[in-house]
């Protein structure tokens, strides 16, 4: 999610009643070690990581000390592939070239935003899924085309600088490019308009390389309602979304739970025969009544059902005070884009709503509070269904002390080994969950096409 895209939320107090005092102990309640590493007895870092052999065979020399968990974490950052699920650059390059601006080159390392190649590499991130993101004033009004030309904006960065990055379509594609030591660029859309009632553009995007679609972003579409629009329009899915979610399953697109309203949800689990995913939500029990990031309740349905939530980094969505800080600042932003006639999703929205941030800086959450929600889910619902979403370049100034930008990651892998988590259990967060997951899609779009002559 954008900055500017949160600007469309409905100009209203989301939070009605919230409690101070839960701010004080929610986070702490999500601290307890989760039930894995009971369940893990894995030994300690030290004895999981190869460690360099002793400098000469003399008894007498005391063996090489166990590495911190600092360095531990940078070696699983690099041992492991890490997907994360949520990564809005192709919005931030597309604004820069609807501005008539120099579009950053983010093969080098670059000065604005969250994600490059260097900081990409410096972090351990393999494979990000690009966000295909087609704001809700596209909606009957050019979505089809929007996505079009975000996903030729990422085919091209893969083309021009197919030393680095490589377009990922599968989880052997994923594994590949990682083998061959290239940045995977897997492709979300994250909004539904651009299907444009027209059930066919299910397997257009497949095509195209789209493998997940976000079914609604900020408001109710023509396939889903949303979660930050209190109209309801269809209490859920539309008839067309129903057909929607199974046309997604028989062609292999994973549907991607993120910003639908809640009824939505609980229909695409009654609807889809293959797990799903929350590419970038976080716990409701920490944002109490807030209904973007997911429910204990959902979670576990999404969990039972086989699926991953992606966390998102994002301090609204990690801590409560800093949301209802952004929730007021929303307001008296689109009060005062309003005032000056900036339509919401252009490129002169885009830059007043950055200059807003800047000088109205909102309380930042930190990377122990990201990894309190990761345990939160790993407490409800075990290791299995929680992954990474960051919204990297989709969140503005408002990333959390410690996960500033992509090379950040392994400040979270930290935390957790401090926290006693196994190897085995970082790479299930880093990205075998979601791979699971990605490859029951694939697998069962196979069956589909075996099925049908
Ligand atoms: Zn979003």
């Amino acid at each position: 999610m954008q900055t500017v895209r949160r600007l469309s939320r409905p100009s209203r107090g989301i939070l009605s009643g919230c409690l101070s005092l839960s701010l004080l102990v929610l986070p702490l309640a999500g601290c307890e070690r989760q039930p894995s590493q009971t369940a893990n007895p894995t030994p300690p870092p030290s004895s999981a990581t190869p460690m360099p052999p002793p400098a000469s065979a003399s008894v007498s020399e005391s063996p090489a000390p166990p590495p911190t968990p600092e360095e531990h974490a940078e070696q699983l950052a690099k041992r492991f592939i890490i997907l994360d699920g949520h990564v809005d650059v192709p919005h931030r390059l597309f604004t820069q070239q609807d501005e008539g601006k120099p579009v950053a080159d983010i093969s080098q390392k670059t000065d604005e935003g969250n994600f490059d190649y260097p900081r990409a590499r410096a972090g351990g991130l393999d494979a990000p899924f690009m966000s295909i993101y087609v704001a809700a004033r596209y909606e009957h009004n050019g979505a089809y085309k929007h996505a079009e030309e975000l996903i030729d904006l990422v085919e091209s960065i893969a083309r021009k600088h197919s030393e680095k990055f490589a377009l990922a379509k599968s989880p052997a594609e994923v594994r590949a490019n990682f083998q061959a030591g290239k940045i995977s660029l897997a492709m979300g859309m994250e909004n539904g308009s651009p299907i444009e009632g027209k059930l066919p553009n299910v397997e257009h995007f497949q095509q195209r390389g789209i493998r997940y679609i976000t079914l609604a972003h900020s408001k109710d579409n023509h396939i889903s309602d949303s979660s930050y629009d209190d109209r309801h329009t269809h209490k859920g899915l539309s008839a067309f979304g129903k057909q929607v979610v199974k046309e997604m399953n028989r062609v292999g697109i994973m549907i991607d739970v993120s910003h639908i309203s809640d009824d939505a949800f609980w229909q695409v689990i009654a609807l889809s025969k293959v797990p799903v995913i929350a590419s970038h939500s976080s716990c409701r029990h920490f944002t109490p009544d807030w209904p973007r990031n997911m429910s204990d309740e959902m979670i576990q349905a999404l969990a039972k059902a086989g699926g991953v939530i992606q966390i998102n980094f994002g301090s609204g969505f990690i801590d409560d005070e800093a949301r209802k800080q952004s929730s007021k600042l929303w307001n008296v932003l689109g009060g005062q884009a309003k005032a000056k006639h900036l339509v919401h999703g252009t490129p002169a929205y885009s830059a007043f709503a950055e200059d807003f941030w800047k000088t109205h800086p909102i309380k930042r959450a930190t990377v122990e509070q990201v990894a309190d929600h990761v345990e939160h889910v790993v407490k409800l619902a075990g290791i299995d269904h929680v992954g990474i979403g960051s919204d990297f370049d989709g969140v503005g100034d408002t990333l959390p002390i410690g996960l500033e930008d992509a090379s950040a990651y392994p400040n979270l892998l930290k935390v957790l080994i401090e926290r006693g988590w196994s190897d085995e259990d970082i790479e299930k967060l880093c990205s075998s969950n979601v791979l699971r997951v990605w490859q029951k899609a694939e697998d069962f779009a196979a069956e589909a096409r075996r099925s049908t002559p």
